[in-house]
Parts: C-alpha cells; sequence; structure tokens
C-alpha cells in the first residue's frame, strides 16, 4: 500500500532524532484521538499545537462540513485556538510546534507563516492524501525552502502508515469529502 519514498521522514533541517522520536509519539496519539473523533463526524484531520515543555496550548480537528465553513481546517482552528488561549495574533516567543496528522494545504501553509508558530511535524504527505480521498492540497511549491528561509523548521511523513489507515477508513465508510464546484 505505502509507497517506500513516503516512508522517509522528511525535513528542512538535519533530522533531530530526539524531536522525531517525540513527534511520531504525538502523531501515532492524534491518529487514534482522530479515529474517535471521526465517528462524531469531525472531519479527517487533527492538529495540535504544543509548546517546549509538551503542554497541549490547543488541540482540534477539521470541521468544515460540521460548522459549514471552509476555512476550519484543523491547523487554522488550532492556530486560531492557540492565540485565543495565549491572547496574541502572535505565537514566535512561545516557540511553538504544530502536530498535524496530515501535511498542511495550501491555505494552512499561509495560516502557519502568518502565526508565529516555528517548528511543523506531520504525517500523510498531501499527494497520498490527494490519492486516498480526492482532497485537493493546492499547490504548494518549495514550501519546504520557504519555511526555512523564515525560520520554521518542517518535519513530514511521519508514522504514514497510521494515517493512511485513518484516511482510508474515512473514505471507506461513506463521509463526506468536500469540494467548492467546478
Ligand atoms: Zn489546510
Amino acid at each position: 500500500m505505502t509507497n517506500n519514498s513516503y516512508t522517509q521522514v522528511i525535513s528542512n533541517e538535519e533530522i533531530n532524532k530526539v524531536k522525531l522520536e517525540n513527534a511520531k509519539k504525538i502523531i501515532l496519539q492524534l491518529q487514534t484521538e482522530l479515529t474517535e473523533l471521526i465517528t462524531n463526524g469531525s472531519g479527517p484531520f487533527l492538529a495540535a499545537v504544543i509548546d517546549e515543555n509538551g503542554n497541549i496550548i490547543s488541540k482540534t480537528a477539521n470541521s468544515v462540513v460540521s460548522e459549514g465553513c471552509s476555512n476550519n481546517h484543523a491547523e487554522m482552528n488550532a492556530i486560531k485556538m492557540a492565540q485565543k488561549n495565549l491572547g496574541t495574533y502572535d505565537l514566535t516567543k512561545f516557540n511553538l510546534s504544530l502536530y498535524v496528522t496530515a501535511e498542511p494545504c495550501m491555505m494552512c501553509i499561509g495560516g502557519i507563516m502568518w502565526s508565529g508558530i516555528k517548528n511543523v511535524y506531520y504525517g500523510v504527505p498531501s499527494k497520498l492524501v490527494e490519492d486516498i480521498t480526492g482532497f485537493d492540497e493546492g499547490f504548494k511549491p518549495n514550501w519546504f525552502e520557504e519555511f526555512k528561509n523564515r525560520g520554521i523548521t518542517v518535519y513530514g511523513n511521519i508514522e504514514v502508515e497510521a494515517g493512511e489507515k485513518v484516511l482510508h477508513n474515512y473514505v471507506n465508510t461513506g463521509k463526506t469529502v468536500y469540494q467548492p464546484e467546478r
């Protein structure tokens, strides 16, 4: 099922094993929680903003369908909630990490860039999300390099197989894959 190229973790910095092992645990935990959330009507993506000491500042799933808003991707919801909880539009000084079950889409990389988030860790790469679900993830030329230029580290393809299972399950149970009409 999994193409080998997707099981290789990628990063825009030299891979730090401690950070990666920590991220694997968190992403697996998010995938487990996401399975439960999907049965309750959430979209198939979950994101958490976490500080250096492991404190969860926010954690939210995709709520596009349940709340009727196309902006409500998991990452956007998590950033919005983190900024509300911390009382600021700029998270830079808190040195926060965003963990998300799948690669951020075109909108969310913009949202992350303007939020002050310093590190991004994601599970399933966009190409696989599109292959499995049919969602359109947008176009993101050279975003790893662009994030690096802006001081944001990215680690991707973390525990991909666990994430694939969740997405396959979402599609197989007939849940909504929303797209604007074209
Ligand atoms: Zn998104």
